[in-house]
């Protein structure tokens, strides 16, 4: 008997004739454009290290360099083991000097890249920004997506919900990638985007997950769909329309019903007066005036609080919302926005609810429900209702939101 009833989807699996015809082996690689191993695949501009002075790159075996503003070929090389920094004349790298609008290594082999001890698959981009250096690892979807996997979820988790989570991530991948089209880079290494640590955080199960569900993504509308998720939601997912500006029917919010039994369905945290009341004044710590009563404000549909006022020992308040105040103290110190807060002789009791903003997946619901038998399509219709699961085929051309914005 199915015990997730209701959760049928519906499999869009429309293959574009490109896709049907790739090369089991991309041709080599020349000029500015990258193109991944499969080149039906979309690829991602990952900021790997961003305000550097320098950088310890190693390539093994041979490899190419490229001006990155003309595509024209300047070395080739082999083996390299070299320091690079950028300054006023441009990028110094193995006693050669570059332009410092930037350079492409392109490794032979594509993942004997590293860059500071870690290692990368694609090719690197190093750019020098005021004296800086910018390095963006342009990697296909799927090695990006391997590269994060045990940063944003753990390898020792059931196999549906890694796939569930393998699906999720390429879809806030591409979603990201559109939105930053314009920019150096896509996406971020940190928790800004999605925790990237390239070749050197690849596991074995994890990236037979990326390959299990190669190509598929959540679409909303004939869109990619911005699969936005936390660690838990405490109760109940929140509306994306309460923290961004993304109003979308999946992204309403939904009792979440499993992830009572996780870590960190509660948490408490106690902070000193004198800590709260410095973040509060513009993170000058002296002679604050200490905290005398907090006010909680309203909550909304999913119980998270939007507003709370601070009243001080001068006089003085301060109405903030709960998101702005948890960004304040940090996002790992006000775990959720679903918690209370009260004044003792220790400081002050925060206890709550859950951790991450509470829009769309919940980790550990989705970890329960997987334990329970649900598949992963399941998984992904409870979190993210009226979704449907697609392959990237499906989304070749016409939608610059989509995938087919940088094939
Ligand atoms: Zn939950």
């Amino acid at each position: 008997m199915n015990k997730f009833p209701g959760s049928a989807l519906i499999m869009i699996t429309v293959f574009c004739s490109a896709a049907a015809l790739c090369p089991a082996a991309a041709p080599e690689q020349k000029g500015r454009e990258y193109k991944p191993p499969s080149s039906c695949e979309p690829y991602i501009r990952v900021a790997v290290l961003r305000n550097v002075d320098s950088i310890g790159l190693k390539v093994n075996g041979e490899f190419h360099i490229y001006d990155a503003a003309t595509g024209r070929r300047l070395l080739q090389e082999k083996n390299a083991r070299w320091t690079v920094t950028s300054g006023q004349k441009g990028i110094s790298a193995g006693g050669h000097l570059f332009s410092a609008g930037g350079i492409i290594i392109r490794s032979r082999d594509r993942n004997e890249i590293y860059l500071n001890g870690r290692r990368f698959r694609g090719e690197m981009r190093l750019i020098g920004k005021n004296g800086s250096l910018l390095a963006v690892n342009y990697v296909g979807l799927e090695d990006y997506i391997k590269g994060i996997f045990i940063r944003e979820s753990s390898h020792y988790w059931p196999p549906e919900v890694l796939k569930a989570e393998a699906i999720v991530f390429r879809s806030f991948a591409l979603y990201r990638a559109a939105e930053n089209s314009s920019r150096d880079y896509d996406v971020t290494c940190d928790v800004y985007s999605q925790v990237y640590g390239g070749m050197t955080a690849e596991r074995y199960r994890t990236n037979k997950m990326v390959k299990d569900t190669e190509g598929m993504v959540l679409v909303y509308d004939g869109r990619i769909f911005p699969a936005y998720y936390h660690s838990a939601c405490g109760g109940r997912t929140e509306d994306a329309a309460k923290l961004w500006n993304i109003n979308l029917p999946p992204l309403k919010g939904v009792a979440c019903g499993y992830c009572g039994e996780s870590p960190h369905s509660r948490w408490s945290r106690t902070l000193s007066n004198k800590e709260v009341s410095s973040k509060l004044h513009a993170e000058s710590s002296v002679g604050v005036p200490q905290i005398t009563v907090i006010t909680p404000g309203s909550r909304d549909a999913s119980g998270r609080m939007e507003e709370l006022t601070f009243s001080f020992e001068d006089g003085g308040t301060r109405t903030i919302s709960a998101k702005e105040f948890r960004q304040l103290l940090g996002p790992d110190v006000i775990k959720s926005t679903d918690f209370e807060a009260r004044l003792s002789g220790a400081g002050i009791i925060f206890e709550g609810a859950g951790w991450g903003h509470g829009v769309g997946l919940c980790q550990w619901g989705a970890y329960f429900m997987a334990k329970q038998g649900a598949s992963y399509a399941q998984i992904l219709s409870h979190y993210y209702p009226g979704t449907q699961i697609a392959e990237l085929g499906s989304f070749k051309s016409g939608d610059s939101k989509a995938a087919g914005g940088r094939r």
